[in-house]
């Protein structure tokens, strides 16, 4: 079988070249050619000596997911859906604003968090993602706005923020996620600064030691409460890493972080998150960690069971917490006429886990 040139980050791709019997520094020229030009023809890679392309012919390919859909929204943002197999598919989302354009990636066919306000952790679980087609996602993006072959060179049509931030918590499956990264930094590849990658996690404790010691990018933390009696309800896993281990966590992770600042998401659920009390006791709770904090209002999605708290409501929450100096902002819903919105991602996912076929629970 043919090896997929977009599974290797630079380590990977010195190793398989040595093992094709082609000398370590050309898989710098490989690695331009695959991520930085976008090309998945060997042919095509003219500065390669004939005898390597024919190597590289005979024993790898560049097989990003196939492209099911490719939709944009009123507002600019676009959103493609991806053919991982087996009847999955999975969703990447382009933001693009004035001064950054934004690449919202999914880590997993699915996710077995089950949050309960989130439209992907309704659908349940089938499996992780490749390092091939998380990074495909990039790979496509790349092609798609023209910032490869020469197409289009719009500032505002580049990708200058990567968030992993899709579907599925990226700390599930690390091993696939990190070879990832790598290339999202590697100047061979996408020659991102470690404070335009983002990592957004439910709070996975030992993992987030884990990414800190091996690849640590700016991090954001789905919080959504501010306490656990309540996180709890909304998202499950704090049972098993309540609030005070995940504070400490965030703590041990500032040490080597690339901002001095962790970023808590917070969904707004009207009536169930979103009381000027709750503002408070968020503010006393979350003064333990160098913190911004990132309103969402909720997505609504059908069933879901919730409902976006009121704009003034939104105000209020965050006049509460920038009062008592806390730097909050309030994230612009982009994409929802296309279903692009945050948690609204959904894909294709064949349930392995039987979550999708239980009736709809109310926080
Ligand atoms: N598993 C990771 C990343 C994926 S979700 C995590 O939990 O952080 C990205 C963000 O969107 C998370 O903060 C998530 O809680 C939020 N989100 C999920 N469903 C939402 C919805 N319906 N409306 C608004 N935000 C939502």
């Amino acid at each position: 079988m043919k090896a997929n040139l977009l599974e290797f980050d630079a380590p990977g791709m010195v190793g398989f070249c040595a093992a094709i019997g082609v000398k370590p520094f050309r898989a710098r020229q490989v690695l331009r050619w695959v991520h930085r030009s976008g090309e998945s023809e060997f042919e095509r890679m003219s500065d390669l000596a004939s005898s390597l392309r024919q190597r590289l012919t005979e024993t790898a390919e560049v097989v990003p997911p196939r492209m099911i859909r490719d939709s944009t929204a009123a507002d600019g943002t676009r959103k493609w859906l991806l053919d991982v197999g087996a009847a999955n598919a999975v969703e990447t989302v382009f933001i693009p604003e004035e001064n950054r354009g934004t690449l919202c990636v999914s880590t997993q066919a699915g996710c077995t968090m089950a949050c309960r306000f989130c439209s992907t952790g309704r659908q349940g679980f089938n499996r992780n993602l490749t390092t091939a087609e998380i990074v495909g996602q990039l790979w496509w993006a790349n092609r798609a706005l023209g910032a490869v072959h020469g197409a289009v060179h719009g500032r505002e049509r580049s990708i200058s923020n990567v968030v992993l931030m899709g579907m599925g918590e990226p700390l599930l499956n690390l091993e696939n996620v990190l070879p990832a990264l790598r290339l999202m930094l590697d100047d061979n590849a996408y020659g991102l600064s470690r404070r335009r990658v983002t990592v957004s996690t439910v709070g996975i404790v030992p993992m987030m030691d884990r990414l800190r010691d091996e690849c640590p990018v700016a991090l954001a933390v789905s919080l959504h409460a501010p306490n656990d009696a309540l996180r709890s309800r909304l998202v499950p896993i704090n049972e098993k890493y309540p609030l005070a281990t995940l504070f400490a966590a965030c703590r041990r992770y500032l040490e080597k972080a690339p901002r001095d600042f962790v970023t808590f998401e917070y969904v707004m659920l009207e009536g169930v998150n979103d009381s000027d009390a709750q503002a408070r006791e968020l503010s006393r709770r979350v003064a333990a960690v160098s913190c911004k904090i990132n309103l969402i209002p909720f997505n609504p999605f059908p069933e879901s069971g919730f409902a976006r708290s009121s704009r003034e409501t939104v105000r209020r929450f965050s006049d509460i917490l920038n009062s008592a100096g806390i730097v909050t902002t309030t994230r612009r819903t982009r994409g929802d006429d296309i279903d692009a919105a945050c948690g609204q991602l959904a894909g294709q996912v064949r349930d392995r886990t039987g979550r999708a076929q239980r009736p709809a629970r109310v926080a």
